[in-house]
């Protein structure tokens, strides 16, 4: 969801893009866009949309599972094929990895990232470019090329939808969650996120803490956690925040043993361990753990 500064490839992936634009273009873009029944019913979304389902039933996570906990993986690193996949992997557990396109990964690891999606992780949208707002404090680092600020919504709403096609060529698969790059929801000053109403099943929007409420949750406005820096003790202490709440946690990292934002290889392997030996706590992908909740709330 963080920084990043990203070489320019758009050489080659412009290329494989219009290759998978082409590819696709029996079926129109809209085939790739998932439905969204709460997302669709409020196309004027600014305000946070109201949940269809009844909120006096409650909310259970599937037999055996008391919380649910996402490892989601930002910006397409290096130290995330590297550490972290070998983990997951080992450990048997799944997880999110949300690239933008023009990560230099994508350019240099594209067949690492096919295997990390045969191995059952998610790969989630996280733009063509990563945008950020180069007017917002401590934003130096954003290119002027790569300013959230100088790009309409429509624009950004439409290179975001590009980069589904481009995921889709790499997983072959339909249905998406995107995380919003540093959380910035303004382009040109204009919200562009209500423009991807219905394109994906969920979107991690905003930073916030354990999820203690599943009822009330909006699936298009979901928080997460950005640890970098800590122990594996404290990534286990807000996973048994989010058991006793019956809630759900979303881990967003970055580097992991290395790269930017990082936390520790040891840290991790820690949570890794401690996951994989307490499979009450349901890990897997964040659009799994998001369809469920879809499910429940259509019954
Ligand atoms: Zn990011």
């Amino acid at each position: 969801m963080h920084h990043d500064s990203y070489r320019p490839l758009c050489w080659l992936a412009l290329p494989l893009l219009l290759c998978a634009q082409s590819l696709f273009a029996a079926a129109p873009l809209a085939t790739l866009a998932v439905t969204n029944p709460i997302a669709a019913a409020t196309p004027d979304n600014s305000a946070a949309p109201v949940a269809k389902h009844d909120t006096t039933k409650s909310f259970r996570w599937p037999a055996g599972k008391i919380a649910a906990v996402s490892l989601a993986y930002d910006d397409a690193l290096n130290s995330q094929l590297d550490v972290a996949v070998p983990q997951l992997n080992k450990a048997g557990l799944t997880a999110s990895f949300y690239l933008p396109i023009a990560a230099p990964t994508l350019q240099t690891r594209q067949d690492d990232w096919r295997a990390v999606a045969a191995k059952g992780h998610e790969l989630g949208n996280h733009s063509l470019f990563h945008q950020c707002r180069k007017s917002l404090p401590g934003r130096d680092w954003v290119s002027v090329t790569r300013d959230l600020d100088t790009i309409s919504a429509a624009e950004m709403a439409e290179q975001v939808r590009l980069a589904n096609v481009f995921l889709h060529a790499l997983d072959g698969k339909t249905a998406r969650t995107y995380t919003v790059p540093c959380t910035d929801a303004l382009a040109q000053g204009q919200p562009y996120l209500p423009l991807l109403a219905g394109d994906f099943v969920a979107m991690k929007t905003q930073v916030g803490g354990v999820i203690s409420d599943m009822q009330t949750l909006d699936i298009q406005q979901v928080p997460v956690v950005t640890p970098s820096n800590v122990s594996g003790d404290a990534l286990i202490a807000m996973v048994k925040q989010a058991g006793a709440a019956g809630g759900m946690i979303n881990f967003t990292f970055h580097g992991v043993g290395g790269d930017h934002l990082a936390v520790s290889r040891e840290a991790h392997q820690q949570l890794i361990d401690f996951l994989a030996a307490n499979p009450q706590y349901w890990t897997t992908t964040f659009i799994e753990q998001m369809q469920y909740v879809q499910a429940v709330r259509a019954e």
